[in-house]
């Protein structure tokens, strides 16, 4: 494995306050040295940082990889090839593959594939089995194969008996559920938000509301029933505001904002197309300017991407038929930076906290930090240097992105992954 020596970094890291220049050596695969003017050990690779931001490797709790049941979209490895070239050293992979990640074996599989892959994956299990909605997966057995968190992302669990009994089991192992929240029988037809917009293309949409309802079930199953419940992709002021009434009165809930509820609004369908369609729904400028809000007060939690990659062809079916969703991992730094750092003046190390120190305590994975001796899972960064999005160009097999085309400021220049490079910015 290569001992690699990052010279002149802007070595940050906002669980440790650190915000400094300095060098930082890695050999075998953790972090032996952090100082001023160290030293190359004989066979380094130096890495001349001029000032980039050397940090913890971003963790991106909601992605879909598509494997196994749909490899022509995604596999485990291309995603996380994606997942590097964003600057992601870990990602929570959802269950909805085909089959679903609803047993231990569905679970091992994953992990065991994920051995080489150029980033950690951490699977989420299914809170029913097939995603039905119906029956109960084991929790225990899928916790001891090495889940993380329980979720039928895309689907809500619609029998509010059985998911408040989901809580209960999912309480008791000390493990989040990760929730979808749209209500059924109000989701219309899941082309975009509801409004004048939808009514102008003859679009049913679907209404803020029926998140809203959602999300209000599960803060008072979370009180309840004692468990953590994960918001997932908050869309609606109204839902930022019930998570921090939640919060304050002691509910175990952490929430989730993308880059496209904070940088889109449902005005980009006019633009972009299915490639600004997703569930939930990009909704109003109002909304999107509350999930920033949330986002830099620390209501909402993390950023996550919800990479949901699809076909050309599929995407080409038009708003009322394309599939949701959109792929995100290798623009969320930048969009993020751009939109928060840039142009509301969000500390950079309050963003890393939303990017990678937050989603590792909020699902429990292993910590990262700027300390000698821990795992090198790294991302070095240039929050200034602009490029323009290129789809095309994308380590993930799938195109649909409407940042595509974009100019955005803040580039990822190399992922580091156990000491090893994973990604690296041609220049
Ligand atoms: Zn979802």
């Amino acid at each position: 494995m290569t001992t690699l020596l990052f010279k002149n970094a802007r070595l940050m890291d906002p669980e440790l306050r650190l915000d400094a220049p300095g060098d930082l050596l890695v050999m075998d695969g953790r972090i032996a040295a952090l100082g001023q003017g160290l030293n190359a050990p004989d066979g380094a690779r130096v890495v001349e940082c001029c000032g980039a931001v050397l940090a913890p490797g971003l963790v991106d709790v909601h992605v879909h990889f598509r494997d196994p049941g749909q490899t022509h979209k995604e596999t485990l490895e291309t995603g996380c090839r994606a997942a590097a070239a964003g600057g992601f050293t870990s990602v929570i992979t959802m269950a909805n593959t085909k089959p679903a990640i609803d047993s231990p074996e569905a679970v091992r599989d994953c992990l065991e594939r994920s051995r080489e892959t150029d980033c950690r994956i951490h699977p989420a299990a299914a809170v029913t089995k097939g995603l039905s909605g119906r029956e109960l997966t084991d929790f225990q057995a899928l916790a001891e194969a090495g889940a993380v968190a329980f979720t039928d992302d895309g689907m809500t669990v619609g029998d509010g008996a059985l998911f408040f009994d989901a809580m209960t089991r999912a309480a008791a192992l000390g493990l989040p559920v990760s929730v979808h929240c749209e209500a059924p029988g109000f989701e219309g037809d899941r082309s975009m938000n509801r409004g004048d917009i939808s009514e102008k293309l003859g679009l049913e949409g679907t209404l803020a509301l029926a998140e809203e309802l959602m999300i209000q079930r599960d803060l008072l199953f979370a009180e309840k029933s004692g468990a953590h419940v994960h918001v997932q992709h908050v869309s609606t002021g109204r839902g930022v505001e019930m998570i921090a009434e939640a919060k304050a009165r002691g509910v175990h809930v952490t929430a989730e904002a993308t880059p496209h509820h904070m940088a889109l609004d449902e005005t980009a369908v006019l633009k972009y197309g299915p490639n600004a369609k997703m569930s939930p729904p990009l909704r109003t400028p109002e909304d999107a300017e509350a999930i920033c809000t949330a986002l830099m007060e620390g209501v909402l939690d993390v950023v996550a991407t919800d990479h949901a990659p699809h076909t050309p062809q599929e995407k080409a079916r038009g708003m009322k038929d394309a599939p949701n969703g959109i792929i995100g991992l290798e623009t969320s730094l930048a969009v993020c930076l751009e939109e928060l750092c840039h142009k509301r003046g969000f500390p950079l190390t309050e963003l890393l906290d939303r990017m990678s120190a937050a989603p590792r305590r909020a699902f429990h994975l292993p910590p990262v930090n700027l300390r000698h001796g821990s795992t090198a899972d790294l991302v070095l960064f240039d929050p200034e240097r602009r490029w323009i999005v290129d789809a095309a160009k994308f380590q993930s097999k799938s195109r649909n992105c409407p940042f595509d085309g974009w100019c955005l400021r803040g580039a990822v220049l190399m992922t580091v992954l156990g000491g090893r490079e994973v990604y690296e910015l041609d220049s």
